[in-house]
């Protein structure tokens, strides 16, 4: 099992994450989003999460943010 979080409030939107993983990456409102994640603004800004069995493609996502918005833990 493997927990994808995703800082959206850092994301720059450059859309790197939605074609190397469009199996959990998209594109909404600029930014990206991860698929079937549960999404809550903070005082800290906005986060997604999601458990998966695999975290597969995430990984190269991750590795190519830009901004080092993805984690898999
Ligand atoms: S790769 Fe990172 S910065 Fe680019 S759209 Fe995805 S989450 Fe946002």
């Amino acid at each position: 099992m493997a927990t994808i979080t995703h800082e959206r409030w850092k994301c720059i939107g450059c859309g790197a994450c939605a074609s190397i993983c469009p199996a959990h990456w998209s594109m909404s409102s600029g930014k990206a989003k991860l698929k079937g994640a549960k999404y809550e603004k903070t005082d800290n800004g906005e986060f997604g999460t999601k458990t998966v069995e695999e975290a597969g493609c995430c990984k190269k996502a991750a590795a190519n943010c830009p901004v080092k918005c993805i984690h898999i833990k």
